[in-house]
């Protein structure tokens, strides 16, 4: 299984792409005999969204599950322009968050849009798990890597220490991604081999600073690949 996932939508960019304060990548999951397209979260603004996917080659039609970390605008602004070009899709929502209003959610979608709450640790396809819990009430991925565990966070709200503590009852975590909001306990970093703050982080020149080699530069346009 290979991972390759392309950074759409953050605060930064690298050069030709838009930036604007908000998250989402597309993560794409290599099986042998086949490939899945998770789009986790949908940034803020759909002209930034939309440019750099086209940019990033990106096919909207061929997402086949939306991950919504949480029902922040920074992270669901994209929502209803995406399902609007690919509406026979998966869609997970966090369980625990308040207050998330379903009913306008689900408007966005057509009967073929498929809506599922998350609640505890449900697999969306192969070795690819969202998280949601009443202590982290924000979902995050857990993806199971030949290296180890896999973490992507849209803010963290709940805490990205509370997120690599439960990760850690699944395994050894090989790498965290994401928006890290104002994670400070930053030894909870030492172990993990790759680290990529985006977004709402606010300690990412401390981060380098203390794990320079092992951390990796986010911003829209960036691409990585995992295995
Ligand atoms: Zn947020
Ligand atoms: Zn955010």
């Amino acid at each position: 299984m290979k991972l390759e996932i392309s950074i759409i939508y953050d605060n930064t960019s690298i050069t030709g792409f838009k930036h604007g304060w908000g998250f989402s990548t597309l993560i794409k999951v290599q099986y042998d005999s086949e490939t899945k397209n998770i789009l986790f979260d949908t940034g803020a603004n759909k002209e930034i969204l939309f440019y750099n996917m086209e940019k990033l080659k990106i096919n909207p039609k061929n997402i086949d599950i939306i991950v919504l970390s949480h029902p922040h605008f920074d992270h669901a602004g994209g929502l209803p322009y995406i399902l609007k070009i690919k509406d026979d899709v998966d869609v997970y929502l966090p369980k625990f968050i308040g207050p998330l209003d379903r009913t306008e959610i689900y408007s966005y979608g057509s009967n073929r849009t498929k809506f599922i709450d998350v609640e505890g640790i449900v697999e969306i396809t192969d070795n690819v798990k969202c998280v949601c819990t009443k202590e982290i009430f924000e979902q995050f991925l857990m993806v199971h890597l030949s290296k180890g565990l896999f973490i992507i966070s849209g803010c963290a709200h709940p805490g990205l220490g509370r997120i690599i503590d439960f990760t850690k009852n699944y395994g050894k975590i090989f790498g965290v991604m994401g928006g890290f909001h104002g994670f400070a306990k930053l030894e909870k970093l030492k172990d993990i081999d790759f680290i990529a703050p985006c977004h709402c982080t606010s300690q990412t020149d401390a981060i380098k600073r203390l794990y320079q080699d092992k951390v990796h530069d986010c911003g829209a346009g960036k691409q990585y690949e995992l295995i």
